[in-house]
């Protein structure tokens, strides 16, 4: 059978390096030291692209894991947490504070656009007794890339620590968790990392480790108590069996990345998503957001009679493509454009405008210009990049 193309935001296209690497011979992790310093030398090359020098982990499971992991390791029953918001993935802490027995506090944002920083200085004037806080720096659903550089430090001045979901967003948004004062930043293998889903990587900061080492009450999880893995290496010991074929892919991975060069990649990612972003806009197409677009995803709304259920299910019976939806308040409500990674390439997108340009005249809209060729017009353009 032909191959599937896939464009959504995550998981991603995965080079055949990294397949590779996944296929070689197991080892026993907890008893081989090169696999320790295999790990270890990936999570520093990690921490040089999220610019720390914080400990970073790679715990076997999905970004999720991540998340929830932040939120058991912090919170103590009845600590104050702030949930900073404006979208499905932010208002979703508030499940995991809820669990570990936290009381949330919430300030929205208008989903249409970036957290406003203003808005949120005024609250905290008002209120900033807080253990820690919440936010999304890309939250997909929406395609919404959030200022945490400016949230993060404003936080910090009122004492008050960050958890970051950085899933989909790191290594095709710039990220510098040292100068942003970010405390725990959380991101997943299959989004602009290019692996297979099924792990996470967290990077803690001195102050979350001293916050969690001054808990009152146990951490009421074993597989999502950060504190575990502090001494991993001095103590040649790991928590629990590490995935080891899924690790060693990873480890390509972040080698691609470093091979490429992080702001090479980060302008790959911007030259890419500014192309994407002119191509609809001058084809008639309306982007979902008025501000605030992530480099990382594109997110469209089709012409109000074109159901996009029936044009994401006529896209992969006719063209063999999966592009994805949304869900939450934007259930079959937008199209979703992954371009991360290895999906954030010139060919990639060439074909995948094609095949939406074809699509949308199939269901009877015809775009005002060709999708293709404003894209490529707009990618070879040598003028200054038009950024939205
Ligand atoms: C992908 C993603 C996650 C991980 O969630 P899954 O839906 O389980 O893949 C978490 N946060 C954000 C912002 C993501 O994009």
């Amino acid at each position: 059978m032909e191959k599937t193309t896939i464009y959504s935001p995550g998981p991603s296209n995965v080079r055949e390096n990294v397949r590779l690497a996944m296929a070689a011979e197991t080892t026993n992790p907890d008893l081989d030291p090169d696999f320790f310093n295999l790990y270890k030398n990936m999570c520093t090359n990690i921490g040089k692209i999220l610019k720390t020098e914080n400990d970073v982990f790679v715990l076997s499971g999905e970004g999720i894991l991540g998340l929830e992991a932040a939120c058991a390791s912090l919170t103590e029953y009845g600590d104050r947490v702030l949930i900073i918001e404006n979208g499905v993935f932010g208002e979703g802490f508030i499940d995991f504070v809820a669990m570990y027995g936290g009381v949330h506090v919430t300030f929205s944002s208008d989903r249409d656009k970036e957290i406003d920083i203003v808005a949120l200085k005024k609250f905290l004037d008002t209120d900033s007794n807080f253990k820690y806080a919440t936010v999304v720096h890309c939250d997909t659903p929406s395609g919404v890339l959030n200022p945490v550089d400016k949230i993060c430090p404003l936080l910090k001045e009122y004492g008050i620590l960050t958890v970051v979901d950085a899933v989909s967003s790191i290594g095709g948004e710039a990220l510098d968790v040292d100068n942003s004062k970010i405390d725990i930043v959380v991101s997943g293998s299959q989004k602009v990392f290019s692996a297979p889903p099924g792990l996470t990587i967290v990077a803690i900061s001195d102050d979350a480790y001293r916050s969690i080492e001054n808990r009152e009450s146990k951490i009421k999880s074993f597989y999502c108590n950060l504190s575990v893995w502090k001494d991993y290496y001095i103590d040649q010991w790991f928590p629990y069996t590490m995935p080891v074929n899924a690790i060693n892919g990873l480890n390509v991975a972040v080698e691609n990345i470093l091979d490429e060069g992080i702001e090479e990649m980060l302008d790959r990612h911007k030259k890419i998503a500014n192309s994407v972003r002119t191509a609809f806009i001058n084809s008639g197409i309306k982007l979902h957001l008025s501000s605030g677009h992530s480099n990382t995803v594109s997110v469209i709304e089709l012409p109000a009679d074109i159901n996009v259920d029936k044009f994401l299910a006529h896209i992969k019976k006719r063209y063999n493509l999966i592009l994805s939806g949304s869900f939450g308040y934007l259930s079959n409500k937008v199209v979703r454009i992954g371009h991360m990674g290895e999906n954030a390439r010139f060919d990639k997108l060439v074909y995948l405008l094609e095949i939406i340009n074809s699509a949308l005249v199939d269901l009877g809209f015809t775009p005002k210009s060709n999708l293709v060729r404003e894209f490529i017009e707009s990618y070879f353009k040598d003028e200054e990049m038009a950024t939205y």
